[in-house]
């Protein structure tokens, strides 16, 4: 029989009761691993009942005893990184190394989360007026939402409630339907280090879900990270009722390849950055912006792609694993033929890539295209396949002119041993996220997770200190301490 991934509720993993349900399946092999039910309207009630009632004790709760929490949290991660590595490469299809990487990435926001107490930090100034202080005070919100995508089942639910927790919130997490299994796990653990009843509640579900939780009166804010079209959704319909909101969406990420770079670096570096996990990470490289004479090493970069190929998430001599669906399959597909039909050259296509031992898995091979134009599909549209576009620029003014004209913002690098001509592009580059001879320039989480334009809309990004203004309040506080009582009436707001 096919276990039913429970939701968690007031410190319980149950069972819904809902009829409304999913299949969750390994992408290599279409095995149903389990299901994910669709929660009713009145689970859901009920985790943001029990969620805003944690929430009460747990806002007094000490800041060193929440920092300890996730001392302890942290401790017990990195000792089943491996086992959370598996359970989502099961659902997901990622390699193992990818998986390993992918919770790591996560375990380093928990290590963020361990500092909260100097990060919670306010201002104070003595004086501002005559026997006159002014000090900030930095409080939790309430029961926020998490909403998460499945590109990193472990990464991306540990930006947020780590930080939403320690910062003294409440959190209602929602993962993605297509690979819940890891954040069961991981709440699982989170319980075990000594998290409070209630203080991170699981619910699963689609929009329908994700609806009833951003119009609940009692959620303050929604962090979600996803598509585009969703995270407008998200953005507007949480915004539209006065909440706070942070969405991260879609990319599509160029990386500009300098005649002085060193040519050995950037093919090695593109190989990983651009079909790493099969190309879906808001991160990866999809654009190469070869500048000059540098055009004549997307052959080289050919060959060097067609030497790796997908696989299983436990084999070892596969680069990368299946795409997440069948669905997800057939568009990268479809977006291929439109490369093709719109006059790009395709010099590697992956469509008909075979896994021995695996023929009902979603893949795709490694796609290179060149003679690609900015109106073409292929370059508009985030793929999120293991398909790289080669773009001709003539210099750095075209290279920059190329990226600032893209509507997403994510990530960009520049490869280059000209530290002017990296200077210069970092300078004038409108994207969120730079890599200076770095491929994928993803911030540990001491500094925040910053994509522009299109790829994420609110202010506060995630982590960093961001994270902790966009999951607390500021109050400021002014007080008069003084030997001296108040004589007479002061007709004036200013203080003296
Ligand atoms: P998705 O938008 O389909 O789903 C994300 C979440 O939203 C899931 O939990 C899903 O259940 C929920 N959802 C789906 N449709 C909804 C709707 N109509 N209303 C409300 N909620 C809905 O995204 P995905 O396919 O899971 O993830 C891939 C996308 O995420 C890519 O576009 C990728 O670039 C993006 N992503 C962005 C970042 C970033 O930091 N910018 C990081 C990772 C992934």
């Amino acid at each position: 029989m096919t276990t039913q991934v429970p939701m968690l509720i007031n410190g319980e993993f149950i069972e819904s009761q809902s009829s409304d349900k999913q299949d969750v399946i390994n992408p290599a092999t279409q095995a149903v691993l389990a299901h994910v039910p669709f929660s009713t309207p009145e689970e859901i009630d009920q985790a943001v009942a029990g969620a805003k009632a944690a929430f009460q004790e747990w806002r007094n709760t000490p800041v060193p005893k929440r920092a300890r929490l996730m001392l302890e949290y942290q401790h017990l991660l990195k000792a089943h990184q491996r086992e959370i590595a598996e359970i989502l490469a099961e659902d997901n299809g990622k390699n193992l190394e990818d998986a390993m990487g992918d919770v790591w990435r996560g375990i380093e926001v928990v290590e963020h989360a361990c500092n909260i107490p100097t990060l919670l930090m306010g201002e104070t100034v003595e004086n501002v007026a005559s026997g006159v202080d002014t000090y900030s005070l930095v409080q939790p919100l309430g029961v926020t939402l998490g909403i998460t995508p499945f590109n990193f089942p472990a990464m991306i639910p540990l930006w947020m409630f780590p930080m939403a927790v320690a910062c003294g919130n409440a959190m209602i997490l929602k993962p993605s339907e297509q690979v819940p299994l890891a954040t069961v796990r991981l709440l699982e653990l989170f319980q075990q280090a000594g998290a409070p009843a209630g203080i991170v509640q699981m619910i699963h579900g689609g929009k329908e879900q994700v609806d009833q939780l951003i119009n609940h009166p009692d959620i303050v804010a929604s962090s979600f990270v996803g598509s585009v079209p969703v995270a407008e959704h998200v953005y507007r319909s949480t915004t539209n009722l006065l909440k706070r909101s942070q969405c991260f969406a879609g990319a599509k990420n160029h990386m500009v390849v300098m005649p002085d770079a060193d040519k050995e670096t950037v093919m090695n570096t593109l190989v990983g950055s651009t079909v790493g996990a099969a190309g879906q990470r808001c991160m990866a490289i999809s654009v190469i912006v070869f500048v000059g004479d540098t055009i004549e090493w997307a052959g080289e970069l050919a060959d060097r792609l067609k030497r790796i190929r997908p696989g299983v998430w436990n084999d070892p001599e596969a680069a990368f694993g299946p795409l997440v669906s069948k669905t997800a399959t057939q568009r990268v597909k479809g977006l291929i033929q439109s490369g093709i039909d719109q006059g790009a050259t395709c010099v590697i296509d992956g469509r008909d890539i075979k896994v021995e031992g695996y023929p009902d898995g979603n893949w795709v091979g490694p796609t290179l295209f060149t003679d690609v134009t900015t109106d073409m599909d292929i370059y508009r549209e985030e793929i999120f396949g293991p398909v790289v576009c080669c773009i001709n620029a003539d210099d750095l003014d075209d290279a920059l002119r190329i990226v600032n004209n893209s509507p997403y913002g994510n990530g960009t690098s520049i490869f280059t041993t000209s530290g002017v001509n990296a200077r210069r592009y970092q300078h004038e580059v409108e994207v969120g996220q730079v890599g200076v001879n770095i491929p994928i320039p993803v911030p540990l989480p001491f500094f925040s997770f910053t994509g522009w334009k299109k790829s994420f809309m609110g202010d506060l990004h995630a982590y960093g200190k961001q994270a902790v203004r966009f999951y607390s309040e500021t109050k400021t506080v002014t007080t008069a301490w003084k030997e001296t009582r108040v004589s007479a009436p002061n007709m004036s707001i200013a203080l003296k």
